[in-house]
């Protein structure tokens, strides 16, 4: 029996989506950004789709700027504002990335993982001409919400002529993202990790914020993103959002239920097991544990052949497993980072899943560890 636990990295697509793209990738075609009959029908289904995205992310349908996902979105955010970019240090790689490409600057987090919000007040006096300050609604790792309105404050008194981003990507399935990314000017979500098809994502741009295009050609989405519109896609991304809002107070109560379940048998077959940020206000469908004395990638291997998928959270890109950069930044020890384990759940998540996946991870911490 095999068990997927790596909800974080990609979600199943909801009925909901699939059954609304249908159409889109069968009788009905047509390219949105033409005139006639074909591509006026396109254009419609696309603009319904931004409305219905508008209306669960609490923004007005113009201000939605539709990308092929996350990094993207979050690229535009970094690249597309001019000044200074600031983000925090446990960012996801493609706020981080643009980040540091452009010089910006990074600021440190405290031992939970939240952005230490007296550093951030310091780096935005120091810095000279501060463009775009970026701040995750909830980690990709360790799922850990960061306190965004008190960092828009921050920002509004520190540094007031900036635009505040917030990747919200880990947020949409277990957090009110309308309201919690009302104070962000900016706003990224990626469709596969709410029910979407994979390749499809949105930057919310908010009317008086505007972006310098990163993606130059035919002038769609008001210049702010060229390409081709991909119907199915936004279509599905739209259904899928609608039905993750809908359905998130269940899923987070069941979620919260068959995280605690997974916690207490693992800590029956592996006592020592170390529990990440386990005092932070954290999203209900991430469990990260750091094992002493277990390598991840081997424990992961070990997982994998008992048929559970899980992941490290960290990024193994190049082949060569780097430590994480949001582990370091909270300060835990290389040692214990080595055996790092993210088990993430959603909304398919079943008791049975996580009653294999602990069953895995204790029989395989036992077997590296040589009993
Ligand atoms: N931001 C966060 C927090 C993520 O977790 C991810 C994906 O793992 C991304 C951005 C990138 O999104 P996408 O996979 O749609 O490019």
């Amino acid at each position: 029996m095999s068990a997927y636990l790596d909800h974080a990295a990609t979600t199943p697509m909801a009925p909901e989506a699939f059954e609304a793209m249908l159409p889109w990738v069968t009788e009905r075609f047509g390219n949105a950004s033409g005139s006639h009959f074909a591509a006026r029908a396109a254009k419609a289904a696309v603009e319904d789709a931004r409305e219905e995205v508008a209306v669960t992310l609490g923004c007005r349908p113009a201000e939605v700027v539709f990308t092929s996902g996350g990094t993207e979105a979050d690229n535009l955010a970094i690249a597309g504002v001019d000044g200074v970019a600031v983000c925090s240090a446990v960012e996801h790689h493609a706020v981080l990335r643009p980040t540091v490409h452009r010089r910006g600057t990074v600021v440190a987090v405290d031992q939970t993982g939240r952005v230490d919000l007296d550093r951030l007040r310091r780096a935005l006096t120091t810095a000279r001409g501060v463009g775009v300050v970026s701040v995750m609604l909830a980690n990709n790792e360790t799922g850990v919400v960061q306190p965004l309105a008190e960092v828009a404050a921050v920002v509004a008194d520190a540094a007031p002529g900036a635009v505040l981003h917030t990747d919200a990507v880990q947020a949409v399935s277990w957090l009110d993202v309308a309201a919690l990314a009302a104070p962000a000017h900016l706003v990224s979500v990626s469709a596969h990790k709410f029910g979407g098809p994979q390749g499809v994502g949105a930057l919310v741009v908010r009317a008086g914020t505007t972006v310098r295009p990163q993606v130059l050609g035919g002038g769609q989405e008001q210049g702010r993103r060229s390409g081709t519109l991909p119907v199915a896609a936004i279509v599905g991304m739209a259904a899928a959002l609608t039905a993750a809002v809908a359905r998130r107070g269940q899923v987070v109560a069941r979620a919260m239920a068959l995280r605690q379940r997974l916690l207490d048998a693992v800590r029956a077959g592996v006592p020592d097991v170390v529990e990440t940020a386990a005092g932070a206000t954290r999203t209900a469908g991430v469990l990260h544990l750091c094992l002493p004395g277990v390598d991840s990638e081997e424990l992961l291997f070990l997982m994998d052949e008992a048929g559970v998928a899980a992941s490290a959270g960290s990024s193994c890109a190049s082949g060569a497993v780097e430590p994480s950069h949001v582990l370091t930044a909270m300060g835990i020890p290389a040692a214990l980072a080595r055996g790092a384990v993210r088990l993430s759940l959603g909304w398919t998540s079943t008791e049975a899943d996580v009653d294999v996946a602990a069953k895995a991870l204790v029989d395989a911490v036992a077997r590296l560890r040589g009993a």
